[in-house]
């Protein structure tokens, strides 16, 4: 049946309808744009959402865990189930760096929940993070657990895990990184510079051999430093690179994320939660693999007050980008959506006929009243009106 969501500003790629609807049929959107500016067929079910802001689903390419279960394992099946009342439509489940075997089996257990997957969340692949980063910037990872990057780790890896290694976290400067990386490329595997050392010189090497993407900028990277540009500085220079965000107000001073956007405009940044387990757990001291994370109201640190990830998903970055960082809400939502889905080729990411029907609809306090997955409401809150 098809579905019509209405009411509330709407923001399309380029433009707010206020008041805006999108039509949803087959799973995928028919039309978007003012109320009344289309028809809608006999029998569709309406639901008015009163004012409230109408979005594309978030889309987080780097995710490591939600609400007390971390992805590499079985508890992915609950981050899935958890995402969608927290506006995340599709993801990417990250790991860290860790014992190449300890990686196999936790890829095989993620293949094996998303072989069957529960109603929830999309899955667009898997985001290795590491292990083939630079020890010297190894931030909230394990440096023991860093390694030079080979070929045929990387097929051991895409191997257990059937095939769904779609990003990789790597740093250029290490092992045969340079060479592996058109290899990666021509097997749709997005190659990302992160936790790396490297200087402006080889990140521009990587570039012109296929590198497109930045893990987390600004952090565990080598800094911008004017006569030693770093990777940061590559990073921001390279159009090429589409530049990954933590946008939580902790990871990235406002001020360095807007000369990021100055740098990159935010059609080239894509903001990513990098969330711990503890994100949408109370604040207290929990056990991670041995190690304390301390979860306050909005961080995750190590217990000596190194941040661990973040504490947050995408709709409270949202928030972050609006009021701490004071860009329009359109530009938050795009590069949270359009751009994250523009890197991974996905018809996803926008409220216009014929992308995927992926909508959420947000209230004040940018939490989800609605979220609707290829057509299906996967999640409704008490306060929308129907
Ligand atoms: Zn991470």
């Amino acid at each position: 049946m098809a579905l019509l969501i209405t009411g509330g500003p709407l923001y399309t790629p380029r433009r707010v309808y206020d008041p805006g609807a999108v039509l949803l049929h087959g799973g995928v959107i028919r039309a978007a744009g003012a109320v009344g500016s289309f028809p809608t067929p006999a029998g569709a079910e309406t639901i008015d959402v009163a004012g409230q802001r109408i979005i594309p689903g978030l889309i987080d390419l780097h995710l490591h865990g939600f609400g007390g279960h971390d992805v590499m394992g079985p508890g992915l099946a609950e981050v899935i189930r958890a995402l969608p009342a927290h506006g995340s439509t599709t993801f990417l489940p990250t790991t860290v760096a860790a014992p190449l075997d300890h990686l196999l089996e936790a890829l095989q257990a993620m293949a094996k929940v998303l072989d069957e997957p529960p109603v929830g969340a999309q899955v667009a692949g898997i985001h290795l993070e590491g292990p083939w980063v630079s020890p010297v910037r190894s931030g909230g990872m394990r440096a023991e657990c860093c390694y030079p990057l080979n070929q045929p780790d990387v097929e051991r890896c895409q191997v257990a895990a059937h095939g769904k290694v779609r990003i990789i976290t790597l740093a250029p400067e290490e092992g045969q990184a340079l060479a592996v990386i058109p290899w990666l490329v021509e097997q749709g595997i997005i190659p990302s510079i992160g936790h790396s050392d490297a200087d402006y010189d080889t990140v521009s090497r990587a570039v012109a051999l296929g590198l497109n993407h930045a893990t987390h900028t600004f952090n565990a990277m080598r800094p911008l430093h004017h006569r030693d540009p770093g990777t940061v500085g590559a990073v921001l220079d390279h159009e090429a690179i589409v530049a990954e965000l933590i946008a939580d107000g902790y990871h990235v001073d406002p001020a360095a994320m807007r000369l990021l956007f100055h740098a990159k405009g935010v059609d080239r940044v894509c903001l990513v939660s990098d969330a711990m387990f503890v994100a949408g757990l109370p604040p207290g001291e929990y056990d991670w693999n041995g190690r304390r994370l301390v979860r306050a109201a909005e961080t995750s640190r190590f217990l000596d007050g190194a941040l661990a990830g973040s504490a947050m998903v995408l709709n409270q970055m949202l928030r972050v980008i609006v009021e701490k960082v004071g860009l329009p809400f359109a530009d938050a939502v795009r590069m949270a959506s359009e751009v994250p889905a523009g890197v991974l080729g996905l018809r996803k990411g926008r409220l216009a006929a014929g992308c995927d029907a992926d909508v959420v609809v947000l209230q004040d306090d940018y939490q989800p009243s609605l979220t609707v997955i290829g057509g299906q409401i996967v999640y409704r809150e008490g306060r929308t009106r129907i």
